[in-house]
């Protein structure tokens, strides 16, 4: 593209490995640094303010990354900042784009969590039961204020329209690495897609039997796994660890079968799948042997669900 890209990058309620996974770009970065002009990085890079976001014209920035879920009113807001601002908009990792691992806060009610947060927990000392106000006076003078802290968390589409969307938590650097080139070549998928290559963790997984002429057979017993090594080179499903490949993109490159775990499914659904658990739950439950081994399924929505509670049909634990 003729000129620098401008980009803006906000780490909303995250933990901060969406940023790294833009730092492990390494030298691939130093090739794309200067076709990049950023224009904004908070809180985690840049000495910005909110307020510079706020004063920049409409629409004069070119690519916005929203990382992380919204739980804040803060966050709700910069959101609607970014879009505002931006020309293109990505939900970029799995917190943005489904909700993340906080998307489990879902499970529970607001006052559930403020309990364990600030009275049940045994580090905690909290005699006169404060919990966080939005407003407060102190010394009858100084007014001080919190972002209101909502009732469950939202994915950033919640909020509004996203044009793109990066699964991964976080986001493994080498597809970071061709996301950012894709979007420098103006090589995009259409507005609304996912960018990814679109294969599913087993279509890169060397386990996957497939790929040896074998056919999947039944999963005859669950295990976890603390219940002993899995068998070298041989698929983790068919060994009976819950294993959700077949279902999640494989952007990463199959990482954590190559290391004897599981794929928990951060990668995000396979296209043309909405609701990434209930197609999990489908492929998990084609392979049993027996009908009673969902009995055996350890924790089936923290499994399912793990990445995805808050973008699922479900969105969060009725009560
Ligand atoms: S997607 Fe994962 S790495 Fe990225 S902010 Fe969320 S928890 Fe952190
Ligand atoms: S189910 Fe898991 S271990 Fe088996 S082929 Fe797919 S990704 Fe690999
Ligand atoms: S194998 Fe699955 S859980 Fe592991 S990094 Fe890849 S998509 Fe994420």
């Amino acid at each position: 593209m003729a000129g620098k890209l401008s980009l803006a990058y906000f780490l909303s309620g995250g933990c901060g490995g969406c940023d790294m996974a833009i730092v492990d770009l390494s030298e691939t970065l130093v090739d794309v640094l200067p076709q990049l002009e950023v224009v904004f990085w908070a809180p985690t890079v840049a000495d910005v303010k909110y307020k510079d976001l706020e004063a920049m014209p409409d629409k004069s920035i070119d690519v916005g990354l929203y990382s992380g879920m919204v739980r804040l009113g803060e966050q709700e807001h910069i959101a609607k900042v970014m879009r505002q601002k931006c020309k293109v908009l990505v939900a970029y990792g799995a917190c943005a784009a489904l909700g993340g691992i906080p998307g489990m806060g879902n499970m529970h009610t607001k006052e559930e969590i403020f309990r364990t947060a600030y009275f049940d927990t045994y580090s905690t000392d909290n005699p006169e039961g404060i919990t966080p106000q939005t407003r407060c006076v102190v010394d009858g003078k100084y007014e001080l204020t919190l972002p209101e802290f909502y009732g469950h968390v939202r994915t950033l589409q919640d909020v509004v329209p996203v044009d793109y969307f990066v699964g991964g938590c976080p986001p493994h650097h080498s597809f970071v690495g061709q996301a950012i080139l894709a979007i420098l070549q103006g090589k995009l998928p259409p507005p609304g897609s996912w960018i990814t290559s679109g294969k599913a963790v087993c279509d890169v997984c060397d386990r996957n039997p497939a790929a040896r002429g074998e056919e999947r057979q039944p999963i005859k017993e669950i295990k976890r796994t603390i219940d002993g090594v899995p068998g070298e080179g041989k698929c983790l499903l068919q060994q009976g660890y819950l294993c959700l490949g077949p279902v999640t993109q494989g952007d990463c490159g199959a990482l954590c079968p190559k290391v004897n775990i599981p794929c928990r499914g951060c990668g995000g659904p396979i296209p043309g799948v909405k609701d990434f658990g209930l197609r999990a739950v489908s492929a998990i439950a084609g392979l049993l042997a027996d009908e009673a081994l969902v009995d055996q399924i350890p924790s089936p929505v923290k499994l399912f669900y793990r990445y995805s509670l808050p973008a699922s049909l479900l969105g969060q634990k009725v009560k």
